[in-house]
């Protein structure tokens, strides 16, 4: 069976950087909501029309559009090894996805939780730049983008969004915890360590 891998945690935690460097290393296919979401932003799609609000406020989007995009690209990857990044953060995100596994031929194999305090999701979103063209992720001073690469700042990556985006963090996705380990699925690691130290425990939950 294809594995399935969820990443939770939150923004700012280091996932996206992992999944990258596991797709890459390790043929796996990151699924990022959110990376989905701007993208649909960038081409004005209904989508995007749709999710652009709530984005801009830190805000989730409804369940309804997240559940029916994730539910169409698990369509399209049957059979590959995925890591769900940013997915789900509700439990009727998680309640929905355990749902639609099944009949995809999936079960969730297996959910990291990545731990690291406020002050540090704080610095790292602040200082957080992204290459637009081909969506890698930097961090002024953690993992400095070379010379000849332009970076853009995401634009909900301010201050007051980031705290907005922490709150809601800690009201709807913290529940999925207990969901999680009650299915004895959680695995959790310190990711505040440097980025080799967390890819090191990654590789060791899921292998
Ligand atoms: P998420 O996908 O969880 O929102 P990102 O992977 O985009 O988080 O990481 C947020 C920021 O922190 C980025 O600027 C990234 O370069 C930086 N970062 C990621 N992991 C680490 C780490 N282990 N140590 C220091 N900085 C990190
Ligand atoms: P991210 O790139 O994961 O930080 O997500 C950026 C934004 O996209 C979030 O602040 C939400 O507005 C939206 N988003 C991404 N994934 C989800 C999800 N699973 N459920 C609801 N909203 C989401």
């Amino acid at each position: 069976m294809a594995k399935t891998i969820i990443f939770l945690g939150p923004p700012g935690a280091g996932k996206g950087t992992q999944a990258q460097r596991l797709a890459q290393e390790k043929g796996f296919i990151q699924i990022s909501t959110g990376d989905i979401l701007r993208e649909a932003v960038k081409n004005g799609t209904e989508l995007g029309k749709k999710a652009k609000e709530y984005m801009d406020a830190g805000k989730l989007v409804p369940d309804d559009l997240i559940i029916s995009i994730i539910k169409e690209k698990l369509q399209e990857l049957e059979g590959k090894d995925i890591i769900l990044d940013g997915f789900p953060r509700t439990i009727p995100q998680a309640e929905a996805l355990d749902k639609m596994l099944p009949e995809l031929n999936r079960k969730v194999d297996a959910v990291i939780l990545f731990e690291v305090p406020d002050e540090l999701v704080i610095e790292r979103l602040s200082g957080r730049r992204i290459d637009p063209k081909t969506g890698k992720v930097y961090h002024v001073k953690y993992n400095p983008p070379p010379s000849d690469v332009e970076v853009i700042q995401r634009d909900d990556d301010k201050e007051e969004v980031i705290r907005k985006r922490l709150e809601v963090y800690h009201q709807q996705t913290t529940p999925l915890i207990e969901y999680y380990k009650k299915q004895n699925k959680l695995h959790v690691i310190d990711a505040s360590k440097s980025p080799d130290e967390v890819y090191k425990e990654i590789l060791s939950v899921i292998e």
